[in-house]
């Protein structure tokens, strides 16, 4: 893994000040199991909690997946940022300071311009807001919207004055770059507008005017882009900033920073679609909910729930459009492993109405009542044709049939097969001759589950010898003594991770000739060649009734195993020394061979001299 310019040194100063569980948690949802915590896994689509973390050894390990590693592994894959660029941040947070190199890329250079510009701007939202002549209208707005002065704080709320070149000339002049301003998506190049250049104004002019505005941050709380609500009749009602380096709206959910302990802890995301609904929501105490940012639901948000959620509860608008939305996200979610409810609020009421005027209690109750995304859809299609004929009401749950046959839980597909079924008045069979796949699938899943186990307590990644397999996972479990270690020779072992944590595990032997398993794993874990492979020996708790005599037996065959290997060599050069009538190569390479024999057989290699055929 690329290290960048920063020393071991300051990595393990930084991995001594954090707890690789609490990073995780905050990420994952996880909860104890014995020594360990556990999880469903954020890189796979994990059914069972195959995803570990042991606060002992500092490391996690998905043993449905493979991945494995350090705190910093982990932060690289969820934040997707780079190796220096989770360490810089990890150690910002723990007060471990870390030189700024020249080496640390143009990319993230710019994501920091960016994230720079970004934090000025709310800087001079918020400020615009709170001022007194030009904060006015926003502030009015607010408090009809019933938003708290400690809300406002929280979010970071702010407002856009009504001029052109408000925050551009302003941001300049704390020595911002334009460029840096257009890459962030705050500003627009007039020309890019079309429009001509109106006199004594820069050639850049600000995206967001007269509007609230919302800073959207993202899990690391960087401000990544903003939303903004119009105070006038300006359209769009909402504008958010366009996708930027640092910014994609596909992928990001508004307040999921402030969502997401809650999210963890109660395992439920509520998604809702307007940043309104989301801060009314968490000004009354729901805090475990999310928005969309005027996109739909995207395969990428739903990954990004599944870190902390199993269970997803969205607010639709009872029309057309929300019942698309629904359909839409029964597509998504099919398979996704999340449970998936639909509130639905009384007509008129929106969350923020409905918040304010019956309280979180009776949000929770809704929450609680509310069906199921597929009891949902379904609910909607048939009531569309329940009057109309048998055809026009099958016809009606095609969509959720098409959909439902996509489902891998049989046991669901089938008691949703009889659900629509009773509620058509029509026999099941009648809907599986429509959608034979909804049978046929079934059968085929019959085998796949045992496939699963066996992939779950096998080694299905290790492509190696089961000696060295254990041998390597007694060594990382501190099992061999000095006189076993010193019978270790990394090419005894045919699998590049094997050799590879050999290696380092001679390299921490420790004065008395044994090794240390903490600083081997901190070592080994963020390699890429065997940092998998570390985590996860280390992490299983295989039972051998006598370790000393397994030690023993896999020595002896891997040296077996080596023997084998160095005779057929020899005899393959000896080969080639005859063929080319190198005699006295052959006469060497001879006697080697003998010797090796003799060894193999269990005699003494003395004497061998004499065997040879002249
Ligand atoms: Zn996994």
């Amino acid at each position: 893994m690329g290290r960048g310019l920063i020393s071991d040194e300051i990595i393990d100063q930084i991995r001594d000040r954090v707890d690789i569980a609490d990073i995780v948690s905050q990420h994952v949802s996880m909860t104890k199991a014995g020594q360990n915590l556990k999880g469903r896994c954020p890189f796979h689509l994990d059914k069972t909690p195959s995803f570990t973390v042991s606060p002992s050894k500092q490391i996690f390990h998905c043993f449905g997946c493979g991945a494995g590693g350090s705190v910093f592994t982990f932060l690289t894959r969820i934040t997707g940022a780079s190796f220096p660029e989770v360490v810089r941040d990890l150690g910002r947070k723990v007060g471990v300071e870390i030189q700024e190199t020249t080496g640390s890329g143009l990319q993230t250079a710019q994501l920091a311009r960016i994230e720079q510009v970004n934090q000025a701007a709310a800087a001079w939202f918020q400020k615009h807001l709170q001022s007194e002549k030009t904060g006015e209208p926003a502030r009015r707005y607010l408090a009809e919207r019933g938003i708290h002065e400690a809300t406002i704080a929280r979010f970071q709320i702010g407002s856009a004055q009504a001029e052109w070149d408000g925050l551009v000339t302003a941001l300049t002049a704390q020595g911002m770059a334009e460029i840096d301003l257009v890459a962030a998506g705050l500003v627009v190049a007039r020309d890019q507008a079309g429009g001509g250049s109106r006199k004594g104004s820069t050639g850049f002019y600000d995206r967001f005017r007269a509007r609230v505005m919302f800073p959207i941050t993202d899990l690391r709380k960087r401000i990544v882009g903003f939303g903004g609500r119009t105070l006038g009749d300006g359209t769009p009602k909402y504008l958010n900033s366009p996708d930027t380096a640092l910014f994609r709206k596909g992928r990001t959910l508004f307040a999921l920073d402030q969502a997401r302990d809650e999210i963890a802890r109660t395992k439920t995301a509520i998604v809702v679609e307007g940043y309104f609904d989301t801060i009314a929501l968490h000004q009354a105490g729901v805090t475990h909910t999310v928005a969309t940012l005027g996109t739909a639901l995207t395969p990428e948000h739903i990954q990004v729930l599944r870190r902390f959620a199993v269970n997803v509860v969205l607010l639709f608008d009872p029309d057309a459009a929300g019942v698309r939305a629904a359909l839409r996200g029964l597509d998504l979610f099919v398979n996704s492993g999340l449970g998936v409810k639909v509130i639905t609020l009384p007509s008129g009421d929106d969350p923020d109405t409905f918040v304010r005027r019956e309280g979180p209690g009776a949000f929770a109750r809704l929450e609680e009542l509310a069906p199921s995304l597929l009891d949902y859809a379904l609910d909607h299609s048939m009531k569309k044709a329940e009057a109309g004929s048998l055809e026009s009401r099958i016809r009606s749950v095609d969509e959720v049939l098409r959909i439902l046959q996509k489902s891998g839980h049989p046991i669901e597909r089938e008691e949703r097969i009889r659900v629509v079924a009773e509620r058509l008045g029509i026999n099941q069979s009648r809907l599986i001759e429509r959608y034979p796949a909804l049978l046929i699938q079934q059968k085929k899943r019959v085998a796949a589950p045992r496939n699963q186990t066996n992939q779950g307590s096998s080694f299905p990644n290790f492509k190696g010898l089961a000696e060295e397999r254990d041998l390597v996972l007694l060594l990382l479990h501190g099992k061999l003594s000095p006189a076993d270690i010193r019978r270790l020779r990394p090419e005894l072992f045919t699998v590049t991770a094997c050799r590879k944590l050999v290696h380092f595990a001679l390299a921490h032997l420790d004065r008395d000739g044994r090794i240390g398993v903490r600083p081997l794993l901190d070592a080994a874990v963020d390699d890429p060649e065997c940092g998998a492979l570390a985590t996860e020996l280390s992490l299983r708790d295989d039972h051998f009734d006598d370790v000393p005599a397994h030690i023993k037996a896999c020595l002896e065959c891997l040296d077996r195993k080596r023997a084998e290997q160095e005779l057929r060599d020899r005899i393959a050069q000896l080969k080639a020394a005859e063929r080319e009538g190198r005699v006295e190569d052959a006469r060497a390479l001879n006697v080697q061979v003998n010797e090796l024999r003799m060894k193999k057989a269990g005699m003494p290699a003395a004497g061998v001299v004499s065997l040879v055929k002249e």
